[in-house]
């Protein structure tokens, strides 16, 4: 069998790479890897994330192979799909990354893969890959590896030791989504790997606390990702799910990819897409929980009845919509944790007010020159000089606040 050259192995295998949310270029417009052209974030598998010191970096995002020998329905890169295949050796991709590292193109490598032969082989030959980069040319740029929670614990924890991140996806949300659609994988497996890295990382910075020559471990930490509208999960599910996993095993991230129906689909799956938007408002929610303080049973009473978030309004704005009785929020006196839940307040602007106020009593001007706007503002608040009377019990709030067709749209395509 003649194998493909270098680079029509690097198209096939960074095209298959790009269903893989936890880089998170991913959360930018979808655009098609294959056509590349100036500006294009995705051509050739470059892909965009963000360094654990803030900056973004880009990165080489590919698969070792796309050959697999599991047969979860939602990948494009199951067993029983018909797509062309490549793989690359540990040596390929090592050369890849140096090459385009040198060129300036990179900052870094991302390397997940199909399984081969066996989960321990396959994760053997991605820790291969790191080795010969770390080992054999001192490369020091970002490695995030895609450990497979099925492979020995041991082979799991050398690829720690190479990496600045590691990641397992969890997938579905619940367990008998796991099963129904990825009836290879095992949810206790999935999360005795999250755990055991976690235990891991932990160790790890303990030792280098009192050891300065410990040996790293992933000091980026881990993430995760699940599919986002493969099953009847509901966002509460979602989210209810993404809680629980950042506080049991310390998360740096949970990445949502909306399911996007593949080729020759299995009859399990829905038909179409979920709105993109649905994807955006879980990051929001996600947001929210992070740095804002929400709890995730505060944006579970945003949802609906069907239990998801709303697609036309926020869930900041939801929920606030939902709690009227909590508002108006006076800003000259309001704790820093109210003044986070008024729709149209971000951080900064809170961080801002609450500096402000120390030194006067605050106008409906000086909040609107600490805010981007106002408008949304304004009848979730009270000042010296402005009380909403009745704006907040107005039935047609929502209407009123919700952005207008043409801009939802944009995430609609
Ligand atoms: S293990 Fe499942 S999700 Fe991963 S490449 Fe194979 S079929 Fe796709």
């Amino acid at each position: 069998m003649s194998h493909p050259p270098i680079l029509e192995k690097l198209k096939i295998l960074a095209d298959a790479a790009k269903y893989d949310a936890s880089c998170a270029s991913s959360g930018t417009a979808k655009r098609n890897s294959t056509s590349g052209g100036i500006g294009s974030t995705e051509g050739m598998g470059i892909c965009h994330a963000y360094a654990p010191d803030g900056r973004c970096i880009s990165l080489l995002k590919i698969l070792l192979t796309n050959h697999c020998i599991f047969d979860c329905h939602y990948c494009i890169n199951r067993k029983s799909s018909n797509v062309r295949r490549a793989r690359f050796t540990p040596q390929e991709v090592a050369d890849l990354t140096l090459s385009f590292y040198r060129r300036n193109y990179i900052e870094g490598l991302f390397l997940s893969s199909g399984i081969i032969k066996s989960s321990d082989h396959t994760m053997e030959m991605i820790v291969e890959a790191a080795r010969i980069l770390r080992e054999e040319h001192d490369f020091r740029g970002y490695i995030h590896l895609k450990t497979i929670p099925e492979a020995d614990p041991e082979i799991i924890h050398r690829a720690g030791m190479y990496a600045d991140r590691v990641s397992i996806n969890v997938e579905l949300s619940t367990d008998a989504g796991l099963t129904r659609l990825a009836p290879d994988k095992d949810a206790r497996q999935i999360e005795g790997a999250l755990g055991k890295t976690k235990d891991d990382i932990v160790e790890a910075k303990d030792a280098k606390k009192r050891f300065r020559h410990a040996p790293r471990f992933a000091p980026a930490g881990q993430s995760t990702q699940m599919i986002v509208g493969a099953d009847t999960a509901s966002d509460a599910d979602i989210v209810g799910r993404a809680s629980r996993l950042y506080d049991s095993f310390n998360l740096r991230r949970v990445y949502y990819s909306a399911f996007s129906p593949i080729p020759d689909a299995s009859a399990v799956l829905p038909l179409k897409r979920p709105p993109l938007i649905r994807e955006h408002r879980l990051y929001q929610s996600d947001w929210l929980m992070r740095f804002y303080d929400y709890r995730p049973q505060e944006i579970m009473q945003a949802t609906e009845a069907d239990g998801n978030l709303p697609l036309d309004i926020d869930p900041k704005l939801a929920w606030a919509l939902k709690f009227r009785e909590r508002f108006p929020v006076d800003v000259n006196r309001a704790s820093r944790e109210d003044l986070l839940r008024v729709p149209g307040l971000g951080v900064k602007a809170v961080q801002r007010i609450l500096a402000s106020r120390r030194h006067r009593t605050l106008r409906l001007d000086d909040v609107a020159r600490l805010t981007v706007s106002i408008t949304k503002v304004r009848p979730f608040i009270c000042t010296l000089d402005w009380r909403p009377t009745m704006l907040t019990d107005r039935a047609d709030l929502r209407a009123l606040l919700a952005p207008k067709q043409e801009q939802l749209e944009l995430f609609a395509a």
